[in-house]
């Protein structure tokens, strides 16, 4: 008996120091990753009815020296955990605004508007909204090309905090997204009191909206929901042109989806604008 639990202790112990020893290696290799710029922005194109591209949402992806190309369920969560989300968020929304003025000097791209998710921790900081309002001025670029995407936990947080933030950059032109709605907890209410301009109904209700009766209606509903409140509705996800018919004749007003295209580098993203937005 002794003897067992001595070893199940010295077995716990060993796994809870690799366990350790790999975060800590995990946090070390993302702090090179900063310093060295090993991140890169994917690019996912949002289409509109008439199937042009009207934005692009920016994906994370870490250019691992060995590991390869990182996706960021890999690495966010843990980013989250340690803060070190806060610099890496900082430098996407650096990113971003940096390409948006890019674009602005070309006609085919001037009018593409690119959306950032946002972390709870990131939203959370003090300095938030000077923040982003400092890198919009710096790089000269019109606030409403700019869509944060946020989550409903984070909406669930400090409301009033949440209300405050949303409104003074709001009020500057930068718009909000709900994403992946649907998934949490947020109430009608909170829809009606928060300066969102965009639903963005969630992937898991899209892959099996035309087999499954309840995510037809949740769909159904939320794209009603989203008009009546006169905000966009996008749909992420989208696989099949079935999908994609269902969705356009329920009214849903974007598309996003590797149906159209994957997440992929800045010039594949600019080659897909100009296929399909010709003239
Ligand atoms: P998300 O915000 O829900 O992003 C959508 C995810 O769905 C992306 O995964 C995208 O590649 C994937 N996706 C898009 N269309 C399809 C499709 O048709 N089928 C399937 N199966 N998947 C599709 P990704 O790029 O791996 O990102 C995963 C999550 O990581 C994101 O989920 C977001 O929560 C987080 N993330 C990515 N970039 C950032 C970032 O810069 N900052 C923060 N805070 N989080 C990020
Ligand atoms: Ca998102
Ligand atoms: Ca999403
Ligand atoms: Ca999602």
């Amino acid at each position: 008996q002794g003897i067992a639990s001595v070893s199940m202790f010295f077995m716990l112990l060993h796994i809870l120091q690799t366990d350790a020893a790999e975060r800590s290696e995990l946090d070390h290799d993302l702090r090179t990753a900063l310093r060295d710029e090993q991140f890169v922005l994917y690019f996912q194109p949002q289409l509109d009815r008439a199937r042009r591209v009207v934005g692009a949402e920016v994906l994370i992806r870490w250019r691992h020296p060995q590991r390869g190309l990182v996706p960021p369920a890999e690495f966010i969560d843990h980013a989250e955990k340690t803060g070190l989300i806060i610099p890496i968020g900082q430098w996407v929304l650096q990113q971003t605004c940096a390409q948006l003025r890019a674009w602005k000097a070309e006609p085919a791209l001037a009018d593409i508007g690119l959306a950032v998710n946002i972390s709870q921790n990131q939203f959370r900081q003090a300095t938030f909204v000077t923040d982003v309002l400092a890198m919009i001025g710096e790089h000269g670029i019109e606030a409403r090309r700019l869509e944060l995407e946020l989550t409903e936990t984070l909406i669930v947080q400090d409301i009033e905090d949440l209300t405050r933030k949303m409104t003074a950059l709001v009020q500057q032109g930068v718009r909000f997204s709900l994403d992946d709605f649907g998934t949490g907890f947020s109430s009608l209410s909170h829809l009606k009191r928060l300066p969102l301009s965009t639903l963005k109904i969630d992937r898991s209700f899209i892959c099996d909206v035309l087999t499954d009766a309840s995510s037809e209606t949740i769909v159904r509903t939320v794209i009603a929901l989203g008009q009546s409140m006169g905000m966009t509705v996008i749909a992420e996800g989208i696989e099949t042109e079935a999908q994609l018919r269902f969705l356009a004749s329920n009214g849903c007003g974007q598309f996003q989806g590797y149906l159209f295209s994957r997440p992929v580098p800045l010039a594949e993203f600019v080659e897909f604008v100009r296929r399909c937005n010709l003239p």
